[in-house]
């Protein structure tokens, strides 16, 4: 029992430490950043609004207060867990250049956002903890992260659980995150774009639109097991064949 507690101690020390916030809390700085250069020239072309109380209102409460007590809750579980469970580390990754190990890394984070988007819909008990992402409202690139604190909790342990388990360098996770998170958002625009051919890889405005259209769409007693289920690119949905194709008329 001491010895547990004394284990669970010093991962708590390290799950806090400087070295490992760094990884998070960067975000709070180039994710901003990367929107700002990518939904600015966008807000100009389609004079969709930059800036209104609904979209400041997401990125204080979504964006910045969840993501902050998510990584304080979301530390926490994980070094309970971590006590508990030894896990394995797969540093094959760790070992590889930058050019092939953020592609890889990329794939791994979008597989387990797709997959666990996916259990969301399909379970009752986890449909609770997503429904709040699905309520009726007008989408702005906001609204990516408009969703239950428990939701982002465990976006947060998930990807804590990836950086250890495949060893992934900071400059790996930076980049990463960020084009990840400004993808997410740009799926959340509103616009009906398709992206072409190149829709059939990375998850287009008009993909995601046809995700939340099917949702309002399902009657409220049953659970919405849709489909498009992606959250940065529809590859998966198309080499799982969950897509909508053909659902929506345009
Ligand atoms: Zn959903
Ligand atoms: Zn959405």
């Amino acid at each position: 029992m001491e010895l547990f507690f004394l284990e669970f101690l010093e991962n708590l020390v390290s799950v806090y430490s400087f070295g490992n916030i760094k990884y998070f809390g960067s975000l709070y700085v180039s994710v901003p950043v990367a929107l700002f250069f990518v939904f600015f020239p966008l807000s100009y072309i389609t004079g969709k609004r930059l800036m209104s109380e609904d979209i400041a209102n997401d990125f204080v409460i979504y964006w910045f207060r969840n993501t902050f007590l998510g990584f304080i809750v979301g530390m926490f579980v994980y070094a309970f867990l971590a006590t508990f469970i030894p896990f394995e580390k797969a540093n094959f990754l760790g070992q590889v250049p930058l050019f092939v190990q953020i592609p890889v890394y990329y794939l791994i984070i979008e597989f387990l956002a797709y997959a666990w988007h996916m259990s969301l819909h399909h379970f009752n008990f986890l449909w609770g903890i997503h429904k709040k992402h699905h309520e009726n409202y007008q989408l702005n690139y906001a609204n990516s992260h408009r969703d239950s604190f428990l939701n982002m909790t465990m976006f947060i342990i998930f990807v804590k659980l990836s950086v250890e388990t495949f060893d992934i360098q900071f400059l790996t996770f930076l980049i990463t995150l960020t084009i990840h998170e400004v993808l997410s958002a740009l799926s959340h625009f509103g616009t009906e774009w398709d992206f072409g051919r190149w829709g059939y890889f990375f998850l287009s405005p008009r993909f995601h639109n046809d995700h939340h259209r099917a949702v309002l769409e399902a009657k409220k007693e049953e659970l919405p097991m849709i489909g498009n289920f992606g959250a940065s690119l529809s590859f998966f949905d198309y080499l799982f064949r969950t897509t909508l194709k053909g659902r929506f008329k345009p």
